[in-house]
């Protein structure tokens, strides 16, 4: 069976996590966030190492053990009853983050939409990083170059994922928006979708 699935899309800091979180707590949606996934990990375990090495450096983790990982995160949610795919909507953010991902799930899921999440003001993304990684305490987010290198990574190798999904399935929404409004935005089309 394919998991039906909305994708939360756009560069990093755009706001993503924000409006997975949110729409996570509505009944019947399923938020994943790979990054989350991620950090979960022991750092001292090996895939905890590969984290740290490659978002350390503003890369992609090599999508091998990233969908391994993925593909785990969700069985142990379903083996503990928290995702239901026979009648959730997987919210997904940070994944699929390149094309070749996007291919191996092409059999897991069914996008009904994705949500490209824009902000005109590539200083306010910026700024937003700077802020979260002393919140959260985020290796990537402390330093210029290498958020500079995620936005390029971004550009160049997940920005393809759109053209992946073609423009029938892709919606803009404007990020710059106060957050409620993002997500009036983003339900409005999710809920036709069902
Ligand atoms: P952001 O949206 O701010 O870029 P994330 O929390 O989504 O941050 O991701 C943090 C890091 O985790 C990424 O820079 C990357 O190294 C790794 N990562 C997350 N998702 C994926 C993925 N689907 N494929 C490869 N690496 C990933």
């Amino acid at each position: 069976m394919k998991y039906r699935s909305i994708l939360l899309f756009g560069a990093p800091g755009v706001g993503k996590g924000t409006q997975g979180k949110v729409l996570g707590g509505i009944p019947n949606y399923f938020h994943c966030a790979c990054g989350d996934v991620f950090r979960n990990l022991r750092a001292d375990s090996p895939l905890g190492r590969l984290f740290i090495e490659y978002s350390g450096r503003g890369q992609l983790v090599p999508d091998e053990p990233t969908i391994r990982l993925w593909r785990d995160f969700l069985e142990n949610n379903m083996k503990i009853g928290r995702f239901h795919p026979e009648h959730d909507t997987l919210v997904l953010d940070g994944i699929p983050r390149n094309v070749q991902q996007a291919k191996i799930l092409r059999n897991t899921l069914n996008v009904s939409a994705v949500f490209y999440m824009q902000s005109k003001d590539e200083n306010k993304l910026i700024a937003r990083i700077q802020r979260r990684a002393v919140k959260e305490n985020r290796l990537d987010d402390a330093n210029l170059k290498v958020i500079r290198d995620r936005l390029q990574v971004y550009e160049n190798e997940t920005m393809p994922v759109l053209k992946f999904y073609g423009r029938h399935l892709v919606h803009r929404i404007n990020s710059d928006q106060a957050p409620d409004k993002v997500l009036v935005d983003i339900l409005k089309i999710a809920t036709k979708k069902k």
